[in-house]
């Protein structure tokens, strides 16, 4: 299939056009922007302007491209000294201390940045709460069902409620306010124990060589865990897979 452009007027591919979507052709295109850039016509004032500041064209009062024109010939001037006047500053600087778009400089474009994610973070915005969420659980942006976001959302919210508290603190894995002296590090005392039951069991359940050699080692005697040889694991551990059987076994009778 093929398209005839508006500008050049010829039947061309549909590959030669953006997204097989456009009037023109992209060769065309392409032209246009350069005579656009080099006539400074209002297209491409108005095209700049949109770069910087997000307003519509209808919004654009005259004085603003007027401006802006002014400012795109006076930094064409300093070009040639490898100069440039920075858009928000107004400093003028060496060309390399510009972003890609040279409209503002690196330093006015970090602090742009900066204020931008202290809004986001102030207004808990869904930008800010997909980053922490992506934080904790690796989750990529597209896979957050909303309800998450939702409830990302009321933890922060509640999070930003006891960050300076005086006396409470807000625990990480229970999502409750305790006193302050009842935690260790970002965890409350109590999900810390819980925590470290559930290790343990994993590795009572699994018999593993650590949980062996803690038995030789616990009640304070002066055994560390290196100093049990491996013979001595192997026996104990048949020992208790063996009880653990006989038991079961004895569980089952006394069931029938
Ligand atoms: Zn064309
Ligand atoms: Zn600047
Ligand atoms: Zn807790």
């Amino acid at each position: 299939m093929n398209r005839t452009c508006a500008i050049c007027k010829t039947d061309k591919d549909l590959n030669d056009f953006y997204n097989g979507g456009s009037w023109f052709c992209i060769k065309c295109l392409k032209q246009r922007s350069i005579d656009d850039r080099n006539a400074l016509n209002d297209r491409y004032i108005k095209n700049r302007i949109r770069m910087i500041t997000d307003l519509g064209n209808k919004e654009m009062h005259y004085s603003i491209i007027h401006e802006m024109r002014e400012w795109i010939i006076k930094c064409d001037n300093l070009k040639d000294q490898d100069l440039r006047e920075c858009y928000r500053c107004k400093y003028i600087k060496p060309i390399k201390s510009f972003a890609k778009t040279m409209n503002i400089c690196r330093r006015c474009k970090y602090k742009e940045k900066k204020e931008r994610e202290a809004v986001q973070i102030e207004n808990l915005e869904d930008t800010h709460v997909k980053y922490r969420i992506a934080k904790v659980t690796g989750l990529s942006r597209h896979e957050m069902h909303p309800l998450l976001i939702k409830e990302g959302r009321s933890i922060l919210k509640r999070m930003a409620t006891y960050h300076n508290h005086s006396r409470l603190r807000l625990c990480y894995a229970c999502n409750k306010a305790k006193k302050r002296n009842l935690f260790a590090k970002s965890i409350c005392m109590e999900c810390t124990k819980k925590r470290d039951n559930e290790t343990r069991k994993v590795h009572r359940d699994s018999c593993s060589d650590g949980y062996i050699k803690s038995l030789f080692c616990n009640h304070g005697g002066a055994l560390r865990r290196a100093d049990i040889p491996k013979g001595l694991v192997d026996i104990k551990k048949e020992e208790i897979l063996l009880n653990r059987t006989v038991k079961k076994i004895k569980q089952k009778e006394k069931e029938k």
